[in-house]
């Protein structure tokens, strides 16, 4: 398990996401962000139309370097 924060993620507030894979992470984050932060959403939608992996090219390398926690 890996705790992220929603702002090391790309968004704006401090909330933390927890899960046990990136892929895992990413559904999280998705729904948090379309929950919580709709404007940050749409940012995210249009990088995600232009370049379907920029999102995990940015993001993927914190997860990986996030400690492992029980
Ligand atoms: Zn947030």
């Amino acid at each position: 398990m890996k705790t992220m924060s929603c702002k090391e993620l790309g968004g704006p507030c401090d909330s933390k996401v927890s899960a046990n894979t990136w892929h895992e992470m990413v559904q999280k984050m998705t729904k948090h962000v379309i929950t919580n932060h709709p404007a940050t959403a749409k940012e995210m939608e249009k990088m995600h139309n232009k370049d379907p992996k920029k999102w995990g090219k940015i993001y993927k390398p914190k997860w990986d370097a996030a400690p492992e926690i029980e």
